[in-house]
């Protein structure tokens, strides 16, 4: 007998249909003795209809009451859940984050999980119930609620599965594991059975948005059994896994993309000390994160500077970024919001040379121009334009031998 946490995502549940083959998943396994508790999220549209209904309000929502408003999606979930277990004869209770207190910090919109009080649920387990808790949400220790950011649901199932020591984690999905790349763009791409924290960790952060980056590193942390798998049928998924020494790593394990991202540049400002610190000072003091920088060789006394934001903040940025300009005296100001980041990631990177050459051979072979790169020792990534991104990811896909059944083109 175990105890399994679960957790369903918004295609899992996005139809009353699809809740009650959720409710038949999870009395297989209570038939079988294990103990579940379940994690679900909205129902898929659900938080994307909320946020336009609050927008339709307010043009720039207050956080606090977004919050509120987007913690009922996933309130909705847990009671019909909980409804379709008890009309199979699965006795179950469900809870509100707020109910088994998950406490967070009080960051609205994007809050992360201090603590979890787990007696209220070892409570109802032992009575034999099945626990429904609502994903993506929690309370801050004033009272208020708080949510953890798109795609939070998994941080609640695996902050769970922490705090109720779980024998594992399943993410429940509508694929059946972790790919070598968004099966969408690239209809080759392959079921891993393993990956590494470390490697899921960099492609959570690189843009693969099949597992939230903070529910990876509370699994690597923690120690949580963690698998990706599918709702929609039976299948092993896939592990995340600590690093194995016995194992021959794959080169590449995955590619990843970010379309979320804006480029800006600003020309001819003074190359001398402190000035690198002066532009992304003023970034920083909007509010706005900066992702890649690349600073250019000076030609002569003067250089150039360039960094990537969030696509939502690239207005914001340009904005500061020209008033900076003024005072630098700075040449020019631009920007380009049709851009990708597509990164290859792979632990076995680090005994191997030539990898990024290799990458950017292929993309050339394509006609892609690489207009940035970055670097760390188990991912290279590079910016592209917008309309490269399939091209660009199918060509590393194939060039690095990922596809369903070929071996390495080289
Ligand atoms: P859920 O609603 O269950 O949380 P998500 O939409 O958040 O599901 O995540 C699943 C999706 O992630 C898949 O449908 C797939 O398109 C996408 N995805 C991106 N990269 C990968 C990858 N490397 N492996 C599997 N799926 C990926
Ligand atoms: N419903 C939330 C979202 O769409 C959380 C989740 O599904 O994980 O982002
Ligand atoms: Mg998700």
């Amino acid at each position: 007998m175990a105890l399994i946490v679960q957790k369903y995502g918004g295609t899992s549940v996005g139809t009353p249909e699809r809740i009650q083959a959720v409710a038949e998943r999870v009395k297989r396994f209570r038939s079988q003795g294990d103990d579940v508790v379940v994690v679900v999220s909205a129902m898929s549209g659900v938080t994307d209809a909320l946020i336009k209904l609050a927008r339709s309000v307010h043009a720039d929502p207050p956080v606090r009451e977004l919050d509120v408003l987007l913690a009922t999606g996933e309130q909705q979930t847990i009671a019909l859940l909980a409804m379709a277990l008890e009309k199979i004869g699965c006795a179950a209770r469900s809870y509100t984050g707020q109910q088994v207190h998950i406490l967070t910090d009080n960051a609205y919109g994007k809050a992360r999980i201090v603590k979890i009080d787990e007696t209220r649920i070892h409570e109802d387990l032992k009575k034999g119930h099945v626990v429904v808790v609502a994903g993506f949400q929690g309370v801050d220790d004033l009272g208020n609620i708080t949510t953890l950011g798109r795609g939070g649901s998994d941080t609640t199932g695996v902050a769970l599965a922490a705090a109720l020591k779980a024998d594992e984690c399943q993410i429940y999905t509508d694929v059946d594991g972790v790919y070598t790349t968004d099966p969408r763009i690239e209809p080759q791409a392959r079921r891993l059975d393993r990956i590494t924290f470390e490697e899921m960790l960099e492609l959570a952060s690189l843009g693969s948005k099949v597992l939230q980056i903070r529910s990876v590193e509370f699994a690597g942390k923690y120690h949580v059994p963690l698998r990706v798998l599918s709702s929609f049928g039976e299948g092993p998924g896939t592990l995340i896994t600590y690093e194995d020494n016995d194992m021959e790593a794959p080169l590449i394990s995955g590619i990843a993309f970010n379309r979320d991202e804006a480029k800006l540049t600003i020309r001819g400002v003074p190359d001398k000390p402190g000035i690198a610190a002066l532009i992304l000072g003023e970034i920083g003091k909007a509010n706005i994160n900066v992702d890649m920088i690349v600073q250019n060789v000076a030609a002569d006394d003067t250089t150039d500077f360039t960094f990537t934001v969030h696509r939502g903040e690239y207005k914001k940025a340009l904005d500061v970024l020209k008033r900076v300009a003024r005072e630098l005296k700075a040449r020019e100001v631009s920007g380009d919001d049709k851009i990708v980041k597509i990164s290859i990631v792979g632990v076995g990177m680090r005994s191997h040379a030539g990898i990024a050459s290799q990458m950017f051979k292929a993309l050339a072979d394509e006609g892609i121009n690489i207009q940035m790169i970055s670097t760390s020792e188990i991912k290279v990534s590079v910016v592209v334009e917008e309309k490269y991104l399939e091209l660009g990811v199918r060509a590393l896909h194939n060039t690095f031998g990922l596809e369903k059944t070929g071996q390495p083109a080289s």
